[in-house]
């Protein structure tokens, strides 16, 4: 890193902290920015502001949202009776591509693991039960993805269900295990959601 000027090095920095982002990357990435015009470099820069300052987490259902509650919670054309489980807002974009499903979600924003010393209570596991007890909800979709944290959390979040006389279901194993939905095509998706069973 000394072999670039402060800026530079800075900015390579930064982009070394991303996910995935090695340092050849990170390197590529400060020059693909040194030399873009004024105007691109300024839009990126205002993008990575303004998705901290305008994102904020809908107060229903957990998901990520610029306006609250977001979307989905406040389409009234969706069933209000259904619930689907999932860990991340990325997971709400995957079932959504499908179309198959209309009802409402719940973002637990990550599976319990002890391993990483993440347990119910660093999830909206708390939020969902609020919401059970207070709306009239019929049958709740679990579909955290099938590795297994997110066997154990789904088993944890029904074991709490259970009492509440609410159907309880688990996503398809038409998921590969240890294949997360976010990957998963559109077809394995719909088949996962169309062949839930009771738990
Ligand atoms: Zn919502």
């Amino acid at each position: 890193m000394e072999n670039f000027t402060r800026p530079v090095a800075r900015l390579i920095e930064e982009f070394s902290k991303l996910p995935g982002i090695g340092k050849k990357t990170a390197q590529r990435l400060a020059f693909h920015v040194i030399n873009m015009n004024k105007m691109d470099a300024k839009a990126l820069s205002s993008a990575i502001l303004s998705v901290q300052d305008e994102i904020q987490y809908c107060t229903i259902c957990c998901n990520i949202t610029d306006s609250n509650p977001c979307a989905i919670c406040s389409n009234r054309s969706r069933s209000d009776e259904i619930i689907c489980v999932v860990e991340d807002p990325r997971d709400v974009a995957s079932l959504e591509r499908v179309k198959d499903f209309n009802g409402k979600y719940h973002v637990l924003h990550g599976v319990i693991s002890p391993m990483d010393g993440i347990g119910p209570e660093g999830l909206k596991i708390k939020e969902l039960m609020v919401r059970l007890s207070n709306e009239d909800i019929k049958e709740v979709i679990l579909a955290t993805n099938p590795n297994i944290e997110g066997e154990a959390t789904a088993m944890y979040i029904a074991r709490l269900i259970k009492p509440m006389k609410i159907k309880v279901t688990r996503i398809a194993h038409g998921l590969p295990i240890g294949g997360d939905l976010e990957y998963a095509d559109e077809m394995t998706i719909s088949k996962a959601l169309e062949g839930r069973r009771e738990i």
